[in-house]
């Protein structure tokens, strides 16, 4: 991520300047999205060709008042009321305006564009319709769009959130259980929940390469939901064994700071040009 307005990497946010979580709110609500939001991309890499085949897009605020607070704390404080629609409508349309500048491309690779989406913000039915309009107005391209099911809060409402997740699924958007191994996220979701692809928390990679356990776990996580038809992502690959033993397990896809960052515009033209990674 490039210098001046850019967060730091995750990891190196020292946290000592996080507000209370009722200013982290007001903050949030007198921000001025445009100008104080932005997204940044981290690329999903081909566990085989070392290619790009995705992005994940990732939310970065950074307030005049506050500075730059992580979606990991504001996400949550914006989660537990009704403000992450809001949060969640500009990311949406800012990820159709981002698949609109980068279309020729993207349509060329074929490669889908990821973003997060809230659990809560499933809730009322208005983001399918949302999306919906998006599609209908020709700004989104089902095919080339994945929605990221978090696991920052738990689903409240299971039978209505498989009902949304289905209608996405039916628009033809893929639908992925983000954080699988952690939090909230249960074999139950694998089970229950209409999805496409399982992303593996990188809490459940760390250990992969040196520990015994993590190596069995995991190996026999990955067969498990491709044994129901699902796609495996693995969040988190830092170190290429941690690549190796995943692309070893039939993982297909790997993302993760041994590959890239999440990147800016500019940097992601670079980056493309590169590849493919190693
Ligand atoms: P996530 O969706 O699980 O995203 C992965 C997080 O891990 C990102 O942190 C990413 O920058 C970081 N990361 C990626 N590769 C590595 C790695 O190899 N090592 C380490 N240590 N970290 C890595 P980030 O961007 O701070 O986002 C944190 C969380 O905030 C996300 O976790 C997601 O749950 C949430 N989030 C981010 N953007 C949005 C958004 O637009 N909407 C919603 N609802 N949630 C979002
Ligand atoms: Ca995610
Ligand atoms: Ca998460
Ligand atoms: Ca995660």
């Amino acid at each position: 991520e490039s210098s001046g307005k850019m967060p730091p990497p995750v990891g190196e946010y020292s946290g000592s300047n996080i507000a209370q979580s009722h200013d982290v709110l007001q903050h949030l609500k007198s921000a001025d999205f445009d100008n104080e939001f932005s997204l940044v991309y981290q690329p999903k890499v081909c566990a085989k060709t070392g290619r790009i085949v995705g992005l994940e897009s990732l939310l970065r605020w950074n307030s005049p008042i506050a500075g730059v607070i992580p979606p990991d704390v504001f996400i949550p404080i914006a989660e537990e009321g009704s403000f992450i629609n809001d949060i969640g409508e500009w990311v949406l349309n800012e990820t159709a305006r981002f698949q609109m500048r980068w279309r020729s491309f993207t349509l060329s690779k074929g490669f889908r564009l990821a973003f997060n989406v809230s659990p809560k913000q499933l809730r009322d039915g208005c983001f399918v319709e949302k999306v919906k309009a998006l599609i209908s107005s020709g700004d989104l391209i089902p095919e080339y769009t994945c929605i990221e099911i978090t696991e920052s809060a738990a689903i409240d409402d299971f039978e209505d959130c498989c009902k949304q997740l289905t209608k996405l699924s039916d628009l033809g958007i893929e639908v992925a259980i983000d954080d699988f191994g952690t939090g909230h996220t249960a074999i139950n979701y694998l089970l229950k929940l209409p999805a496409h692809v399982v992303k593996l928390d990188r809490s459940l990679i760390q250990g992969v390469d040196s520990e015994e356990k993590s190596y069995n776990v995991v190996k026999n996580v990955v067969a498990m939901a491709q044994s129901i038809g699902m796609k495996v992502v693995a969040e988190g690959i830092e170190i290429a064994q941690h690549a190796l033993c995943l692309k070893n397990m039939g993982c297909e896809e790997l993302q993760g700071y041994h590959y890239s960052k999440p990147l800016t515009e500019d940097q992601l033209l670079k980056a493309l040009a590169q590849q493919p990674y190693k």
